[in-house]
């Protein structure tokens, strides 16, 4: 049974995979399609009957007691690019590993089933590709349409609802109904692995408010344009990447982080002065209130780069994630059965977005870490030890048996 999970872990993990030890599985390409039907033979092949939904979400569904909701057992696929080979992934196979014990424990008279279970690979957690991340999740829990879904287009202008059709994951069933949702994933930072413990407890979320801006300039000859008569849109972006650095040292120490993540120049030719230059920037603290003040800091700040470097700043869009609890009862159950298994646990705030997250906005969720070595993701150095992702499984079994005897139908 352990071998097996370790076995799976490394046919799923050739998918799509980098030199280093990574995978680039962005979705909707070749890869997560590849990696999607793999693991929907594994499901079929378990005896779970395959559905897909119309935004690109894959279940595996085996009805234990007819007509009741399901526990849902998930997480997602799609990789960043040139990323590691745990983030998602695991959680998804944990899920298939986890669901499966269930269906034994119900079949062998050693568990009474009150719901259903079921596993669930998200359609784009990640966003790389395709913006807004937690896109499959965020269309099930009705935060985003699945029109909007369809609609979004990649770099190159390819819609996801052509990508899903180009790798056969567009489906027309309905998603199951859940009565409540379970993940792992791995911690993707130092605290689990600094404090020597197996199991995070997630009991809340980091807020998190996304922009995406377009500074513009005027484009010119880099040669021939004199300095003074020069609309530069790249000094403008530039200066937005530090003042994202510097706003956080405004803050108290560890409180507040921000990135810009994406930059995208036009026309990037070394000898013409950049006319546009788009990106995209994120603030995260555990205190909503923290993120709001550096929102207001950040918009009057745009008007004086805009100003200083003889530029227009846009915000074309930006998203606030709140910040969430996590249902205590759950948290209190996920604790309860990591020390039955003789694990230390340690509960924490997810600073990274999860599917978790957007599911905690519709029913009792629970949100599972496992230790990442050196803290290190979204990179092909991603590590988690093989006992540590295999402590997560049984967690998550034993998780999963107790919410599905226990969770009582709607
Ligand atoms: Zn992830």
């Amino acid at each position: 049974m352990r071998q097996d999970f370790l076995q799976d872990f490394a046919e799923l993990s050739a998918i799509g995979a980098v030199p280093g030890g990574g995978v680039e599985r962005q979705a909707g390409t070749a890869a997560d399609g590849r990696a999607r039907e793999w693991v929907a033979g594994w499901l079929r092949e378990n005896g779970f009957d395959v559905l897909r939904d119309a935004v690109g979400n894959l279940f595996g569904v085996l009805d234990l007691v007819p007509g009741a909701p399901h526990v849902l057992l998930g997480s997602h696929l799609d990789s960043q690019p040139a990323a590691g080979r745990f983030d998602g992934a695991y959680g998804v196979l944990a899920a298939a590993h986890a669901a499966r014990h269930v269906v034994d424990a119900v079949r062998g008279g050693t568990l009474t089933p009150r719901v259903n279970v079921a596993v669930v690979d998200w359609f784009n957690e990640e966003g790389s590709r395709f913006q807004p991340s937690l896109m499959g999740s965020s269309a099930y829990v009705g935060s985003v349409a699945a029109d909007a879904v369809l609609g979004a287009r990649d770099a190159a202008g390819t819609s996801v609802a052509e990508a899903l059709t180009a790798i056969d994951a567009l489906g027309e069933a309905t998603a199951p109904a859940a009565a409540a949702y379970a993940e792992i994933h791995i911690e993707q930072g130092r605290q689990l692995e600094r404090r020597g413990v197996d199991i995070g407890l997630v009991e809340t979320n980091w807020a998190a408010r996304k922009y995406e801006v377009v500074v513009h300039g005027v484009q010119g000859h880099t040669g021939a344009t004199v300095m003074e008569d020069r609309h530069d849109a790249l000094l403008g972006a530039a200066r937005i990447v530090c003042l994202a650095r510097d706003v956080v040292d405004e803050f108290p120490p560890g409180r507040l982080l921000t990135a810009v993540g994406r930059f995208t120049v036009s026309p990037n030719s070394p000898v013409v002065v950049p006319g546009e230059v788009r990106l995209s920037l994120d603030v995260r603290s555990l205190d909503p209130e923290l993120v709001e003040q550096a929102h207001a800091l950040l918009l009057r700040r745009f008007s004086e780069v805009g100003a200083a470097a003889a530029v227009e700043v846009e915000v074309v869009r930006t998203s606030l994630r709140a910040s969430r609890r996590f249902a205590p009862d759950l948290v209190d159950l996920s604790e309860a059965v990591a020390a039955e298994a003789g694990l230390i646990t340690h509960r924490m705030p997810t600073m990274a977005g999860h599917d978790a997250v957007a599911l905690n906005t519709l029913v009792p969720t629970a949100l599972l870490f496992v230790p990442s070595v050196g803290g290190v993701s979204h990179d092909v150095r991603e590590l988690t030890a093989d006992a540590d992702l295999l402590r997560g499984v049984d967690v998550l079994s034993r998780l999963a048996r107790r919410l599905v005897a226990q969770v009582p139908p709607d």
